[in-house]
């Protein structure tokens, strides 16, 4: 019997479960679990045509306790973790402790600190290792559906790979003038931090938003601004593709989500440090979050498509190769399916799919390990009718 335990409600909770549901006969059992436990139960009650209820929890996932004492509870063979990434390493403590497997879709962040590393979590491979246990680590679009993607082109279309550029274009309209499509908070510390990219065995800083290129995207979108971030598949790919000479990633932004933010960090509302208000302390941040829409409320209201890929140039069979692999993403689409915009559709759907192959044990292993570890031809060959269809296309004597 496959058990999973699902946790965290937000827009990515929503699409894990829809998913995993759509698959019974892999995942025989589900619960939900999250801070907010009618947050569940909401989710839960627009589910249809899954054979058995789905149990629902309240868990503070900072507290390893009470997650021990609910995985004991339910006894699932996965946890799926989407809630947030300060929880990370308080959810691998107690799957070590419970001895059940682990998988999320981002990295963990310290809450006072806006730092992406994959180190304080690739400090547990020895643990997991002789517990026996696997953790999946960034199972969701990017990290994880791009480090496949890499891993796929390396597998299949290079026998060197020179340059990676992983390429994030949200073009949806949601007609707020300003709202994040994830986690307000996770979203803003992302995009406000410095930008990295990788040249020659350096990690090459900027400063935030200062590098963008124009692209041209397929799929009807056309050309949009893209800028230079720092992203966490980054650090993993550089790791396991040592030949790779250049790693970028860009991502889209609307000018009015551009000038916003500038305003919201000149005005200090981007810090993460606590400040006195009225005799209290509050975090500016967290302040703005909860002035923000609700990501999860943006579904029903968001328009258009997102496109993320990988742009890939190397060398096969002692030719040069350009080679671009992407996915298009329709909000709308997506909404009518799960009740999501696309931005948690294109998370959700890859970290259920993920969870099946851990579960049918397609991808096994012992430790700690990122997408790109494993085999990329059953998740490649599954994730279109999963609900993310990829194009590949070898563009000639075009330079990014
Ligand atoms: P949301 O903020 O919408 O949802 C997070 C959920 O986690 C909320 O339901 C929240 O509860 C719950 N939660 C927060 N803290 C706790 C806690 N201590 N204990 C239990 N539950 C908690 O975020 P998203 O759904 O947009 O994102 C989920 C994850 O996916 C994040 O880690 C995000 O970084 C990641 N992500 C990854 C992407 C990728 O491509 N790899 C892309 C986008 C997101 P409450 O509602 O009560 O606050």
């Amino acid at each position: 019997m496959n058990k999973v335990l699902i946790l965290g409600a937000g827009g990515v909770g929503r699409v894990v479960l829809h998913k995993c549901t759509q698959y019974p006969e892999t995942f025989q059992e589900i619960t939900f679990a999250s801070r907010t436990k009618s947050k569940c139960d909401a989710i839960v009650a627009d589910v249809k045509n899954y054979p058995k209820p789905i149990r629902t929890e309240k868990v503070d996932a900072d507290s390893v306790p009470e997650l021990v004492a609910l995985i004991r509870d339910v006894q699932p063979d996965l946890v799926i973790h989407v809630a947030l990434p300060y929880q990370d390493l308080a959810i691998m403590d107690a799957c070590l402790e419970t001895g059940v497997h682990y998988l999320d879709t981002a990295n963990y962040e310290h809450p006072d600190l806006a730092k992406f590393e994959y180190g304080p979590q690739w400090a547990y491979q020895e643990k997991f290792e002789k517990a026996g246990l696997l953790a999946l680590l960034g199972a969701g679009f990017d990290p994880g559906m791009t480090n496949v993607y890499t891993a796929y082109a390396r597998k299949h279309h290079f026998d060197r790979m020179d340059t990676v550029d992983i390429i994030d274009c949200n073009a949806g309209d949601h007609g707020y003038p300003f709202a994040t499509n994830f986690n307000p908070e996770i979203n803003i510390r992302e995009v406000s931090a410095k930008g990295r990219y990788y040249e020659n065995g350096q990690w090459i800083e900027t400063e935030p938003l200062s590098v963008k290129k124009t692209f041209d995207f397929p799929g009807g979108i056309g050309p949009k601004e893209m800028y230079l971030l720092y992203h966490e598949e980054m650090e993993s790919l550089v790791r396991f593709y040592p030949e790779v000479k250049r790693m970028r990633f860009w991502m889209t932004f609307g000018q009015s989500y551009l000038t916003h933010l500038k305003v919201l960090e000149n005005v200090g509302m981007t810090r993460i440090d606590p400040v006195l208000f009225e005799g209290k302390e509050i975090i500016p941040l967290q302040f703005l979050k909860f002035l923000l829409p609700d990501p999860a409320s943006l579904g029903p209201r968001t328009v258009g498509k997102t496109c993320i890929g990988c742009w890939i140039h190397g060398v096969k069979d002692g030719r040069e190769r350009t080679y671009y692999v992407y996915n298009i993403c329709d909000h709308q689409e997506c909404f009518k399916e799960v009740g999501a915009q696309a931005v948690s559709y294109t998370t959700g759907v890859p970290a259920a799919l993920a969870a099946k192959m851990i579960l049918t044990k397609t991808w096994s292993g012992k430790g700690v390990f990122n997408m790109e570890q494993f085999d990329p031809d059953p998740f490649m060959n599954e994730i279109g009718p999963f609900g993310l269809p990829w194009v590949e296309t070898f563009p000639a004597g075009q330079e990014f």
